[in-house]
């Protein structure tokens, strides 16, 4: 059972790292997957889910939330500052906050509505011209802009480039965090997950490994 063995997985990573068991949250990344998977995970106990795209998870998850209780939803994909509001209305924390004009949209609604998701900025440890994200070097200045703000930021977060060793962008990403005294660090997927936690991953986000790869759109 594949959800079963990512979670001792993760106990074990957690143990051998020192860190606190259950320090680790994992997010089951359901983006594109045929409903039915999604279900048999939840129906296994998961309520901790990610999706990419906001209006692909609009298309499923009320559905779910009706029929699951405790369902706690991520978006790990980026935001346009028009879907801002529709965002805050389905998900319980954003990890792609990658620019002030996303920043600034999500506080004037955060005013609105009484209520932001919890937030996590997304770094572009790489560099890549076409990853989202920002950039190492102005890090700093964006948190603070953010928390000027007053919005409520859990942390960071970081997608390594696909060619590169994936620890030193995590490494790097500690390190951002901790001299912001930011304590959230969303990082690791399938294929790196134990090495994230054992550079201080708070939440992992987990999909093909628990799910099986994903099926291409019908065309
Ligand atoms: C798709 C996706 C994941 C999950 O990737 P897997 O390799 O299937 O575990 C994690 N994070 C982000 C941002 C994603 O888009």
């Amino acid at each position: 059972m594949p959800l079963e063995e990512i979670k001792t997985r993760i106990t074990k990573a957690e143990a051998e790292a020192g860190r606190a068991p259950g320090a680790v949250k994992l997010i089951a990344v359901s983006k594109v997957q045929p409903l039915e998977r999604v279900e048999a995970v939840l129906d296994q106990g998961q309520r901790v889910f990610g999706e990419n795209r906001v209006q692909e998870a609009a298309g499923k998850w009320p559905d779910f939330k009706t029929r699951y209780d405790g369902v706690e939803l991520h978006l790990i994909g980026p935001l346009q500052s028009n879907k801002a509001r529709q965002a805050m209305g389905l998900f319980d924390v954003i990890h792609s906050v990658d620019r002030p004009k996303v920043a600034t949209a999500l506080a004037r609604l955060a005013q609105e509505e009484g209520h932001c998701p919890a937030l996590f900025i997304q770094v572009n440890t790489g560099e890549e011209p076409q990853k989202a994200g920002i950039l190492p070097s102005e890090a700093d200045a964006f948190v603070a802009e953010c928390r000027a703000l007053d919005l409520p930021l859990m942390g960071l977060m970081c997608i390594p480039p696909v060619d590169e060793e994936s620890s030193l962008h995590f490494a790097l990403l500690a390190k951002i965090a901790a001299r912001n005294g930011l304590t959230g660090l969303s990082m690791g997927m399938s294929s790196d997950f134990e090495t994230a936690i054992a550079l201080g991953a708070t939440h992992v986000r987990v999909g093909s490994a628990i799910f099986g790869e994903r099926v291409p759109p019908a065309a």
